[in-house]
């Protein structure tokens, strides 16, 4: 056993690095589908309190959503 080889015989160094440029990748994936939604939300839903806050909650949750699931495609395609 090699001490500090991870996984797939990949040390926890490089490791570390696929796993910032996942989450930078998958950052930007998450902005730049959640961009327009944000837009699209702005220009078909009502201006009063109630949707604007259904539009953000939609947003928050779609930019959570997508940026966590790209930072696991992207760690797929990486690794
Ligand atoms: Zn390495």
């Amino acid at each position: 056993m090699v001490p500090g080889l991870a996984v797939g015989g990949m040390c926890s160094e490089c490791w570390a690095k696929v796993v910032r440029r996942a989450r930078r990748i998958a950052q930007w994936v998450a902005v730049g589908t959640t961009l327009p939604l944000a837009l699209y939300m702005t220009l078909s839903l009502p201006a009063d309190r109630t949707s604007r806050l259904v539009a953000v909650l939609a947003v928050l949750i779609w930019y959570t959503l997508t940026s966590l699931i790209a930072r696991r495609v992207a760690l797929e395609w990486l690794k």
